[in-house]
């Protein structure tokens, strides 16, 4: 009972920090981000960065499974628009690569969450 979280959660904006879209949003609008020492999660709290993951495996924190497996599936969608922008600088591999990555973190984020087959 001394209020020590033992659970790793997801940050918040699971995605912002993922290097692959930073890198592609920042060639697209130009938006980076330093890391910050605390974050938001998914579930509502807040806690020092070490303590999330962006690894579906390494999250313990059920509500920020389900958190991050939204944020996910909402990001593969948003990257696909990407590539059909005007003045898009990213490629269709790019693109491609990038959907797919996050699809994949959705899906495992979900499998992880409950039954483990
Ligand atoms: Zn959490």
């Amino acid at each position: 009972m001394d209020g020590v979280d033992p659970h790793i959660h997801v940050e918040q904006s699971v995605t912002r920090y993922d290097a692959r879209v930073r890198n592609l949003l920042a060639g697209t609008f130009g938006l980076v981000g330093d890391l910050p020492e605390t974050v938001g999660t998914g579930c509502g709290v807040r806690v020092p960065y070490a303590m999330t993951s962006s690894r579906p495996e390494s999250v313990t924190c059920l509500a920020c499974r389900e958190h991050a497996r939204a944020q996910h599936l909402r990001l593969a969608e948003q990257v696909a628009r990407l590539g059909t922008m005007p003045g898009s600088t990213v490629t269709g591999a790019q693109v491609d690569g990038a959907v797919q990555h996050h699809r994949d973190l959705a899906r495992r984020f979900a499998e992880g969450s409950g039954d483990n087959d």
